[in-house]
């Protein structure tokens, strides 16, 4: 997605560790235009596939799952990443390996909000190692429903988090992949 690329190089910054920051536009301050543009691709990207509900993980996938789901016209459903009282003691939970904060945390999701046989798109703003995307599958997985694909908007390849996710049946569709970030400087495929 052209767009996308041109607004990575002209506003993202290449931190330590291989990390890509977008708060600009993506993941602190919002640019809802771009993010209307993202949600229209991943329809087309998505065209034809049987989808039902849109699942994520709070708090960066939320904005982006939701302009999406305008597109699908379905709901979001947003893992959390903490255990709350609202939440109910019937929950689906996963386990994540965070690529941004090096540790391991809990996903949750209550068990009424993803049905059995349901078709479940998982949006995500980035691919690194692929963890968030096994923990979101995880729990499809355990309610019974069904993988229709993976909407990433930026993709380090790489990480090689794909492989990982491929390896699984999964179909993704990411809208920038980052081949290299050497000395700061983003290369796309
Ligand atoms: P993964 O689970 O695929 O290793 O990493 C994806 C998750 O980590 C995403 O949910 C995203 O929030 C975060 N993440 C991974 N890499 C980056 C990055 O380069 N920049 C930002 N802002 N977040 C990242």
């Amino acid at each position: 997605m052209e767009l996308l690329k041109q607004r990575i190089l002209k506003d993202g910054s290449v931190k330590e560790g291989g990390i890509l920051k977008v708060d600009s536009f993506l993941n602190h301050q919002i640019d809802i235009k771009l993010l209307n543009e993202i949600g229209k691709e991943f329809k087309k990207r998505f065209d034809g596939k049987k989808i039902e509900k849109i699942l994520t993980i709070e708090s960066s996938g939320i904005a982006i799952a939701c302009i999406t789901a305008q597109y699908f016209n379905v709901p979001v459903v947003f893992a959390k990443k903490s255990m709350s009282l609202n939440l109910g003691k019937d929950v689906y939970t996963s386990k994540v390996v965070s690529f941004t904060k090096n540790k391991t945390y809990n996903i949750y999701v209550c068990k009424k909000y993803i049905k059995k046989d349901e078709k479940i798109l998982i949006i995500d703003d980035f691919l690194a190692r692929g963890q968030a995307a096994l923990g979101l599958l995880d729990i499809i997985n355990q309610a019974g429903a069904v993988l229709s694909g993976i909407g990433i908007v930026i993709e380090k390849e790489f990480q090689k988090g794909r492989r990982v996710l491929e390896e699984k049946g999964a179909h993704i569709e990411s809208l920038a992949i980052v081949k290299s970030m050497e000395d700061g400087q983003v290369v796309f495929r």
